[in-house]
């Protein structure tokens, strides 16, 4: 009897321990996302075969074709977002992207040679 009930209140300390090292953790994780928190991207560069074709503003929704040598790849810009939305290309890793937001972050299709990339939004941005 008095074994078990040892037992049972070192498995609640060992429970609260464990417990206590995950909202740490979980806390951690948080301050550290904070810190490292991306801006809104403000703009948009799509570039085919390493070529500037379109320098536009994600604060307008736009749909944009660009013709690559396997046939049209659709790009969205919508709610200050941007994405692929169809690609000939075999491996879709572009159309799986999703929709990018924030500042830094770029969609590349390899094979056709699409490139998008958010920009602005930083502190300190730089205007090319
Ligand atoms: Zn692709």
């Amino acid at each position: 009897m008095q074994a078990k009930a040892s037992s049972s209140r070192k498995v609640i300390l060992i429970e609260s321990i464990v417990l206590t090292l995950v909202f740490i953790g979980i806390v951690l994780y948080a301050i550290i996302f904070a810190m490292t928190k991306k801006e809104n991207a403000s703009k948009v560069n799509i570039t085919y075969q390493g070529e500037l074709l379109y320098s536009l503003p994600l604060s307008e929704d736009k749909d944009i074709n660009i013709a690559t040598s396997d046939g049209p790849l659709f790009i969205r810009i919508e709610e200050g977002g941007v994405r692929v939305v169809s690609s000939p290309c075999a491996n879709h890793f572009c159309v799986n992207e999703g929709i990018k937001s924030k500042s830094g972050e770029s969609i590349v299709c390899a094979p056709e040679g699409v490139g998008v990339y958010l920009i602005g939004g930083e502190v300190g941005e730089i205007n090319l």
